[in-house]
This record gives C-alpha cells, sequence and structure tokens, in this order.
C-alpha cells in the first residue's frame, strides 16, 4: 500500500472529485465506500475540503477521509423523491473552508436588494468565514449619495464594504489584493457584474468561473459540478452560481439574532432571555431600531427571516 497524499478539492462533478496535491498534480478520485455510508444530510466531501486520498498507478484515487472543516458555507436544498420518508431538505456544501466571502451587488440596474443582501450575511455569519465583504458593483450607474445611504449601515456594523464598477476599473485593484493568497466565495444575484469585475481582475477568470456554471444547467439531473479557480497571485476562487436566492440551513428562529452582528451583543440587555424582539416589554433591540442605533431596514430583514424560520420550523 501506498501512503496516503494530503489534497484539496479543487473540482466536484457527478460524483467525482478532483484532488490537488502539493506538487500540483490532480487525482481523479471517488469516495471510499465507507465514507458514503455515513449520513447524508450533508455533503461528504466539497470543493475546498482537504483530504487524505490512496492514489493508484493510473492517476486515479480514493478519498479515505475528510479533515473537519473550518468554515462551511452552504445552503438547504429539498431533497428529491421519497415525499414522508427522510428529510425533506438536506445541506448543499457551496464550499467547505473558504477564508472569505465576496457577496457582490449593483448599486444600480439591478437595484440592491438589501433583503437578499442580508440573508447573505446570515448565511454567512453561520458559515464560520472569517471575512464577509459587501462588494457594491456599476457605482458608475448611481448617484453617491444614493449608494452611502444603502451601504453605508453595513459599514458601520463592521462590515467591509468595496466599491467598484468593472467599466470604469474603479476598484478592481483592491478587489485582486483581496482574493489573493484566500479561498473566497464569490456570489451574488445575476446581472450585478460578477463575470465582468472578474475579467478585470484577471483576463477570462470570469470566463473560468461561467463556464463551470454552463456545464452545470446542461444536464437534465441536477448533478453537482462545481470548482475552485485558481488565481494567478495565488489563492482560489469559488465558482458558486449566482444564487437567485439561498435557503438557510439549520438556523432555529430562536439563534438568529445571533447572526445579525449590530443586535446580537443588545440580546442579553432584553428584559426577558427568550426574547424574540417583535413584541415584548423591555426589548433592547427594539429600542435602539426606536433611537435609530439599529437600521429600520436590517430589522425588517430580521423580523422577515424569522417569520420564515418558524414557518420551516412549523413543519415538523
Ligand atoms: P453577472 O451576471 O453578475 O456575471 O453580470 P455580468 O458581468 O454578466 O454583467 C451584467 C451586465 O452589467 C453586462 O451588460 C455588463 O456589461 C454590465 N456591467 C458589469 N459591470 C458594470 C459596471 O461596473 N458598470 C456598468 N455600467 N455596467 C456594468
Ligand atoms: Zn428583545
Amino acid at each position: 500500500m501506498s501512503q496516503l497524499l494530503d489534497g484539496l478539492v479543487v473540482r466536484e462533478q457527478s460524483g467525482f472529485f478532483e484532488i490537488e496535491v502539493a506538487d500540483g498534480t490532480i487525482y481523479t478520485c471517488r469516495l471510499r465506500g465507507r465514507l458514503k455510508e455515513e449520513a447524508q444530510s450533508s455533503d461528504i466531501a466539497a470543493i475546498g475540503d482537504r483530504v487524505k486520498i490512496q492514489t493508484a498507478d493510473d492517476g486515479t484515487g480514493t478519498i479515505e477521509e475528510v479533515a473537519e472543516r473550518e468554515s462551511v458555507f452552504s445552503r438547504s436544498v429539498r431533497t428529491e423523491g421519497n415525499r414522508g420518508a427522510g428529510a425533506a431538505e438536506r445541506e448543499h456544501v457551496i464550499i467547505a473552508n473558504a477564508d472569505q466571502a465576496m457577496f457582490v451587488f449593483a448599486a444600480a440596474q439591478p437595484s440592491p436588494s438589501l433583503k437578499m443582501l442580508d440573508r447573505f450575511l446570515v448565511v454567512g455569519e453561520k458559515s464560520g468565514m472569517k471575512r464577509l465583504c459587501i462588494v457594491v458593483n456599476k457605482i458608475d450607474l448611481e448617484d453617491p449619495s444614493v449608494i452611502e445611504q444603502h451601504f453605508g449601515p453595513y459599514k458601520k456594523i463592521g462590515y467591509s464594504v468595496l466599491y467598484t464598477s468593472a467599466l470604469a476599473k474603479v476598484g478592481v485593484d483592491e478587489l485582486r489584493q483581496q482574493l489573493q493568497g484566500k479561498i473566497s466565495a464569490f456570489t451574488g444575484p445575476s446581472g450585478v457584474g460578477k463575470t465582468s469585475l472578474l475579467n478585470a481582475v484577471q483576463p477570462g477568470l470570469g470566463r473560468a468561473v461561467k463556464s463551470v456554471s454552463e456545464a452545470r444547467k446542461e444536464g437534465i439531473h441536477t448533478t453537482r459540478d462545481s470548482a475552485l479557480i485558481k488565481l494567478e497571485g495565488g489563492g482560489y476562487l469559488a465558482d458558486t452560481p449566482g444564487l437567485r436566492t439561498l435557503s438557510i440551513w439549520d438556523v432555529e428562529p430562536e439563534e438568529l439574532d445571533a447572526y445579525f452582528i449590530e443586535i446580537a451583543p443588545l440580546v442579553s440587555q432584553c428584559r426577558f432571555g427568550d426574547c424574540t424582539h417583535i413584541h415584548e416589554p423591555g426589548c433592547k433591540v427594539r429600542a435602539a431600531v426606536q433611537s435609530g442605533e439599529v437600521s429600520k431596514i436590517r430589522y425588517q430583514s430580521y423580523l422577515q427571516l424569522r417569520e420564515e424560520l418558524e414557518e420551516a420550523y412549523a413543519v415538523y
């Protein structure tokens, strides 16, 4: 038996995994059978996972071990078939061990959905990724004061906000710098300029990411196909599909306040330990909304997501 090699999952396609090892060689691997027997409520391996593989002479291999994840950026997906039997939802790991997420929105055309941004931020906070950055593209299309009005509050509560224009080449160097040497998820609604931005960062990068997404759409079956694209200056970018929505995985209604970073520190000051921040007297969160310390828009997002989670949990 040869030694096990350490590697990184750089692509997953229909049950096959491409694993990059230290010398840059890529091995196409399958999961060892016994790994597949484990609980299936989540993905056993996904892009970004650090694995140990057993290689064969023909360049193929088997994934023997998957290391514990430092962060998991995931969403909830409906399971197919088998109504009534087994769970209705499962966790789809978009990327494991990402250092950061860049959530891309447009200043205008399409006008930014802050509700969606707040949803992304909740999922980002839940994931354990060290850094979440909001990229505001197409700043050439909107009045600076309007842009500031939308995104300034996010900077104020502690998020990095990067203003860019792929068209006017604003903020592109800074974006490139921020991606360098890191494993990043790069996602946002379609049409906001993700492809254009990536092409400005590195020629052909936008196309490389898009071609993975296109390949995914072609199959009749929703087979998994995702990849980490290597950056010239070091680091990887995950091809994360242009998410139209992001269903929240495994967040209970009662824990939602922990993922609103400006609300979380107030919760211990509410009169009731199990305060929902919706109607209770002595609620510090509502007081903070009244005084303007917490933005009304963020609070509205909290209420809306809370309702969504309550409904999801009520089914069981
Ligand atoms: P994606 O769907 O997020 O990948 O968005 P694309 O990169 O395909 O861009 C969508 C449209 O927005 C295209 O017509 C781009 O030319 C345009 N676009 C992208 N970035 C900018 C920008 O910074 N300013 C302006 N005015 N248009 C942009
Ligand atoms: Zn409260």
